[in-house]
């Protein structure tokens, strides 16, 4: 089997979105008619990941076998070192990573889950990962936590997403809103707070000790993501599990993570990696006993790939995300990725399982 031709293109869900806005597809096709689809990272559209992939990583592919997908892309990793090698690099690398998995599935007839060992369950919860909480007043938050609750989650994670050239802008009012939402879901709920990069080391210590008193299950991303040993000091000196992870795009990376003492990573599929790098990634976690939580960005192709990677897992020791739960994105797939019941289940179809109506994607295809 070779690599006949490679499609990397931006797909627009509504008229109105910016080039930002926009998600990154790449469909790998062989030449016995196969083809694999993957997802690099939407942020801000994925543009410089499918332009990397156009212009200097379909050369390296085209006419090559996709079963050698890993020594190919590790080719193509060091071959383009010098563009970063972190972010963009390693988002487009991971897209066609996703793509040339779903064609081995594919090839063989099998479920990715089955590839790289099988499942230990293939219906999994998740959490309702809820963003934008900063800018809402302590009620708008409560209100749309009441909403999130309705899709039967496993457990909650507010997410501030503040302006990350201020920290420490309001402390005061975040606990607030962590105590609003704990009296509103119960004592016995799982709660996780993500402070999206925007306390400082003193910052985080307070916001973290109210957490533990409110009995929050993990904190993520207190500081800035690259101010790793401080991420580390915040995870030392708090009882209350600290994460961090979804800005890591190297597998060293990760590892200077754990070494500096964060015990919950949170790598994301569509920006290191792919299903070969997630998979190295929890071998890294599980040789450190750190647990491995992997990061969602759109509840499509690349969180599908992710729920296979977390199916497999040993010790998958919590929810998978669920960011955004607007069917935005459904009308590409035949069968999208829904959860039913509080529960994502992963199909027995070949590769990752998704079916693609090609017409819809069409029409939304840009350029
Ligand atoms: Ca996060």
């Amino acid at each position: 089997m070779k690599i006949t031709r490679i499609e990397a293109f931006q797909v627009a869900w509504s008229p109105n979105d910016k080039p930002q806005q926009h998600s990154a597809f790449v469909l790998v096709h062989t030449d016995d008619g196969l083809t694999g689809i993957g997802e690099a990272s939407p942020m801000q559209g994925g543009r410089a990941s499918l332009g990397m992939i156009r212009d200097d990583i379909v050369p390296m592919l085209i006419g090559r076998d996709p079963l050698d997908h890993a020594v190919l892309l590790d080719q193509a990793l060091h071959t383009l070192v010098k563009l970063g090698p972190e972010g963009a690099l390693t988002s487009a690398l991971a897209a066609l990573d996703i793509a040339l998995w779903d064609l081995k599935g594919k090839l063989t007839g099998l479920p990715i889950y089955k590839l790289i060992g099988g499942a230990w369950k293939t219906a999994l919860p998740f959490y309702a990962s809820i963003g934008g909480n900063g800018e809402r007043t302590v009620d708008q938050v409560c209100a749309v936590v009441e909403q999130r609750l309705k899709d039967k989650p496993a457990a909650v994670k507010i997410r501030f997403d503040n302006n990350r050239t201020q920290l420490d802008a309001d402390i005061p009012g975040d606990i607030a809103k962590a105590k609003a939402v704990r009296k509103l879901v119960g004592d016995g709920f799982p709660l996780a707070f993500d402070a999206n990069n925007c306390y400082s080391i003193g910052g985080a210590i307070r916001v973290g000790r109210a957490l533990e008193e409110l009995g929050y299950w993990w904190f993520e991303e207190p500081v800035q993501h690259y101010h790793i040993k401080a991420m580390g000091e915040v995870a030392q000196r708090l009882s209350i599990t600290v994460s961090a992870g979804e800005q890591t795009y190297t597998l060293a990376g990760l590892a200077d993570l754990i070494g500096a003492g964060v015990r919950m990573v949170q790598p994301d599929i569509v920006k290191m990696g792919g299903i070969t790098g997630l998979l190295r990634c929890a071998a890294v976690a599980h040789a450190h006993g750190v647990e491995l939580v992997p990061h969602q960005t759109q509840p499509m192709i690349g969180h599908t790939a992710s729920l296979h990677v977390m199916a497999s897992l040993l010790q998958n020791t919590k929810p998978a995300e669920w960011n955004d739960p607007s069917t935005r994105t459904h009308v590409v797939f035949e069968n999208p990725p829904l959860p039913v019941q509080g529960l994502f289940h992963l199909s027995d179809a070949p590769g990752l399982g998704l079916r693609l109506n090609l017409a819809e994607l069409a029409k939304r295809r840009v350029g």
